[in-house]
């Protein structure tokens, strides 16, 4: 079995919309809905429809907030999305996004899929590279990496250009989301600690924005120089807060509020 903790448990679904695992899967392929996550869930739901993905990442529009992740499908099980893409030795991990071919993802989507390939990195054991071509290890488009459709998956130029090139971004943020943590530019000034609700680890945040995870705590990103969501100008201050649930909220003395692997609800302006 195996299920992101960071998504929302939607299964299961039918099973004429699957083939059972466990299988080895060799990466992730990024999709666009062509519509949104509510309709895609009935889609997947419906077994006589015999389509799948492992995966939703919500959006604007959707019933869940921008940037949620569902979780439709145990990724030992092979989805039915990509074709050739679903089946060993071949078989990789599927991934709709909510949304058209030509609207580009918006952060918090981007956000989200870094959080799955980097798990799916680490728990299916495959490099952080991509787009990559269809049958290589990595995260792969359900088109070719130069965007035309491959015929032996389905012939689809999904997930259009837009979202094709926030492929290489999304794998570097993946990167630094499972590798080490950036160093920080200012290791003497103020910085704050948050213990995680087991009481079996911490969190460190230096006023630059880097976070510093200890014992059970997990690093899911922060806003260190050179990071995804560096701190703006003028930050004098930080403050951390575990989340009871998993993740932690950074807060920036310019009102900036920035969720780690748990939901956001905005920030006051500043
Ligand atoms: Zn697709």
């Amino acid at each position: 079995m195996a299920r992101l903790p960071l998504a929302i448990w939607k299964g299961p679904i039918p099973s004429s919309n699957y083939a059972a695992g466990p299988t080895t899967k060799i990466g992730t392929v990024h999709h666009v809905i062509v519509g949104g996550a509510d309709g895609a869930l009935a889609t997947f739901k419906n077994g006589a429809n015999q389509v799948s993905a492992h995966f939703i990442v919500c959006g604007p529009g959707d019933s869940s907030p921008d940037g949620t992740i569902w979780q439709l499908l145990d990724t030992g099980d092979c989805c039915y999305a990509q074709a050739n893409g679903n089946y060993p030795p071949t078989a990789y991990i599927g991934i709709e996004t909510s949304g058209q071919p030509t609207t580009a993802m918006t952060a918090a989507q981007c956000e989200a899929m870094a959080q799955i390939d980097a798990w799916a990195s680490t728990t299916h054991h495959f490099p952080l590279v991509g787009p990559v071509a269809h049958g290589t290890p990595g995260v792969a488009a359900h088109c070719n990496p130069n965007g035309t459709p491959d015929p032996a998956w389905g012939n689809h130029s999904c997930p259009g250009p837009a979202r094709l090139a926030q492929i290489p971004p999304i794998v570097a943020r993946a990167r630094a989301i499972t590798g080490t943590v950036p160093s920080p530019s200012t290791k003497d000034a103020a910085h704050m600690i948050s213990a995680t609700s087991t009481g079996l680890g911490y969190y460190i945040a230096h006023s630059d924005g880097a976070v510093f995870a200890y014992g059970d705590a997990k690093y899911l990103g922060g806003c260190n120089p050179g990071a995804s969501a560096p701190f703006p100008a003028g930050v004098t201050a930080i403050s951390i807060e575990a989340h009871p649930g998993g993740g932690y909220y950074v807060l920036s003395s310019t009102h900036q509020v920035y969720a780690f692997g748990c939901p956001y609800y905005g920030a006051p302006a500043s």
